[in-house]
């Protein structure tokens, strides 16, 4: 008998889509074909996003497709969507067999087998306020080819005013170290030489561990120590050659904070700084809990600590209320900042929160032309940044051929996260995976760079 197939699409963030390999992984080591989510499978799993009325949709859309593609097959959602929307909608509006909340994403596989068994259409949605432990869900592989994402935390405290997450993944938990390192040492047996350490709020890792409790309006409010505890555990595994964090606040930020991330040899010089906006009002409407000194004094620090560091932001513009004046504080405040890269996001409403009820909506057009003008900056720094390493060596991690300009390239990423092509004939040995010394020749675009292999 042929095995079974199963179809996997994850939307949303890249702690969903670790989930998402999680739970491939048991799909797997059961013996199913996974293939693509186009095509027909006898399981479909949709890790859903909620983080904006979009995302909802596209949710939904995506649930649909599944269904369309094998009207027989067994359809399973979860993810912030589904956590977040009403039973009753489950129920009667999406076409799913098996809903299964965030917390319990480590039991698909058998929620699919007692479905086979029983016929009976489950509906598994946890109760997100009650006190749940960390979902250790362990993966050995992920889609990307050479860097692997940890997850290490889930949940969030902060509730800020625009965002749905505290209410769709539950109060912060911490995953323990000795699975953490355990996972890498896992993934580093299967050839991975760069891992991103990611969560839903990073800095928050090891705050339901510590035994005081904390006040929001601390100086640093948060448990960096245990953060620090398994970097360091992680940095000593033989094979590993690059730790990256993922998103960090602007309030964990010290010296010593930074004193401890030096010793992590491995970290690679990318801090990746949540912003949203460089107006202190905004920021404050916004319930963000530091303003736009705290922020300046934490880049000033990081830059102290690192020579050249790559440091990226988000920033969402057309806030509630956000007046032309202060955007324009934003769009100054952003360009001391000197970032490396910055995404901008047109803030979109997500019912449920509290800004979805602010008064002083604005106008979709023009967060269009703000967006418009912060995508140009982006582009003027992100070349500037860039630039600055024209003539310079960098160390290079090989990740895939590509073809530019009808020539033959490897591609990969410089330990600050700028993407670097060498002409594939200037490489010997392994193209993928391998870790090269690169002489930058040239800019070529959005955050690339030309560059020769150094012999
Ligand atoms: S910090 Fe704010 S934006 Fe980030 S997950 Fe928590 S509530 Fe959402």
């Amino acid at each position: 008998m042929e095995n079974k197939r199963a179809a996997f699409l994850s939307l949303g963030c890249k702690v969903n889509s670790y989930e998402t390999d999680a739970i491939e992984k048991q799909f797997k080591e059961d013996g199913y074909n996974i293939v693509d989510f186009g095509q027909v499978a006898d399981v479909y799993v949709i890790n859903t996003c909620s983080v904006t009325n979009m995302a909802d949709r596209k949710s939904r859309q995506m649930i649909s497709r599944a269904r369309k593609n094998n009207d027989k097959a067994i359809v399973v959602a979860t993810g912030c969507y589904i956590q977040t929307a009403k039973e009753e909608k489950i129920r009667k509006e999406l076409k799913i067999d098996i809903a299964v909340g965030n917390n319990k994403k480590g039991s698909v596989l058998k929620a699919v087998k007692e479905f086979e068994n029983s016929g009976d259409r489950q509906i598994d949605i946890i109760n997100i306020n009650e006190k749940c432990e960390y979902e250790d869900t362990p993966i050995e592989e992920t889609l990307e080819n050479t860097r692997a994402y940890i997850k290490i935390q889930d949940g969030c405290n902060q509730f800020c005013a625009y965002c749905v997450i505290p209410y769709a993944r539950g109060r912060i938990r911490s995953r323990q170290k000795s699975s953490i390192v355990s996972e890498v040492n896992n993934l580093v047996k299967n050839g991975y030489k760069e891992v991103v350490v990611t969560g839903i709020h990073l800095s928050s890792y090891g705050l339901d561990f510590a035994q005081d409790t904390y006040s929001m309006k601390d100086y640093c409010p948060f448990k960096y120590e245990y953060l620090l505890e398994v970097l360091i555990e992680i940095n000593k595994i033989a094979g590993l050659d690059r730790i990256r964090l993922g998103s960090l606040e602007p309030r964990i930020i010290t010296k010593e904070f930074l004193e401890g991330l030096k010793k992590v040899t491995k970290l690679c010089p990318h801090f990746h700084l949540s912003l949203q906006s460089g107006c202190d009002a905004t920021l404050k409407r916004m319930n963000r809990k530091y303003d736009t000194d705290k922020y300046l004094e934490s880049l000033k620090l990081i830059r102290e600590y690192y020579d050249n560091p790559g440091i990226t932001t988000d920033v969402i513009v057309g806030f509630p209320m956000e007046s032309e004046e202060e955007f324009e504080q934003t769009e100054v405040f952003l360009s001391k900042c000197k970032f490396s890269m910055m995404h901008i996001f047109k803030y979109s409403r997500r019912e449920g929160t509290v800004a979805d009820k602010m008064s002083g909506q604005v106008d979709e057009k023009i967060k269009s032309e703000r967006s418009h003008r912060l995508l140009k900056l982006t582009q003027e720094l992100n070349k500037e940044y860039c630039q600055s390493y024209i003539n310079k060596e960098v160390e290079v991690l090989l990740e895939e051929s590509i073809t530019y300009m009808n020539k033959q390239y490897v591609s990969g990423y410089t330990t600050n996260y700028i993407k670097v092509f060498v002409p594939a004939d200037n490489i010997v040995g392994d193209i993928r995976n391998s870790l090269v010394r690169v002489l930058i020749t040239e800019y070529i675009g959005e955050n690339t760079l030309m560059g020769q292999n150094c012999k």
